[in-house]
């Protein structure tokens, strides 16, 4: 199986073929088509894997096959727990979004608010953030869900045992209901699998 035979768009071929990717990694294989699909999935994948990809890059095609954004809004969300996380993620979406006219940035707290906020106007494509920094966002009324299409949850287990649990219960009330959500998780707790019976619809389901 190649990332061509996925149907992944030209300009994300071309961009995957500079890196020197070669084929797909098996979360890739199982998301991407799904991804594409419009379906909800629930992935059980360690970084490692190539998970951040697995979501990227269907995101990134979809993005450009739809619509386009607005001032203060955002296309696609992924929460991630920490920030060191956030920037990782957020240079994945930059690097495999290259070749791409999509706007992406990131946030997290401990650092000036006012940067983001001056980003966030214009609107984005895609945003990467902590959840508590999301919050204080949308608090100050500088961002808004309307054309959310879809919500990724990076490392859900991580994101319940540093305690975003309650601020995963306010995100999720401000988000449109109508929505693809993702989820990826190391590890499937009891609390991991309750997250995702409140949050996914009919997901697929991955294991890698
Ligand atoms: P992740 O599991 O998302 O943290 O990705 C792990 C590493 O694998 C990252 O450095 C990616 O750049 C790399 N990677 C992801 N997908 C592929 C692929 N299909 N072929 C080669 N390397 C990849």
């Amino acid at each position: 199986m190649t990332f061509q035979s996925l149907g992944l768009i030209d300009p994300l071929l071309r961009t995957l073929d500079a890196l020197g990717y070669k084929q797909p990694t098996p979360v890739q294989k199982q998301a991407i088509p799904a991804v594409l699909a419009g379906r909800d999935v629930m992935a059980a994948a360690q970084t490692g894997t190539g998970k951040t990809a697995g979501f990227a890059l269907p995101i990134l095609h979809r993005l450009t096959m739809e619509g386009a954004t607005a001032p203060q809004c955002i296309r696609a969300l992924v929460l991630v727990p920490t920030r060191e996380l956030a920037e990782q993620v957020y240079e994945s979406f930059r690097s495999y979004g290259s070749n791409l006219p999509l706007r992406s940035a990131v946030a997290y707290g401990g650092v000036a608010i006012e940067p983001q906020i001056a980003t966030l106007r214009k609107g984005l494509d895609v945003l990467v953030a902590t959840p508590g920094r999301l919050i204080d966002l949308h608090d100050q009324g500088v961002i808004s869900f309307e054309l959310l299409q879809t919500l990724v949850l990076d490392e859900a287990d991580r994101m319940l045992d540093l305690g975003f649990e309650r601020d995963l219960d306010i995100l999720l009330e401000a988000l449109p209901k109508q929505r693809q959500t993702l989820m990826f998780s190391a590890t499937f707790s009891d609390e991991v699998r309750k997250l995702a019976k409140g949050m996914l619809k009919d997901p697929v389901s991955i294991q890698v």
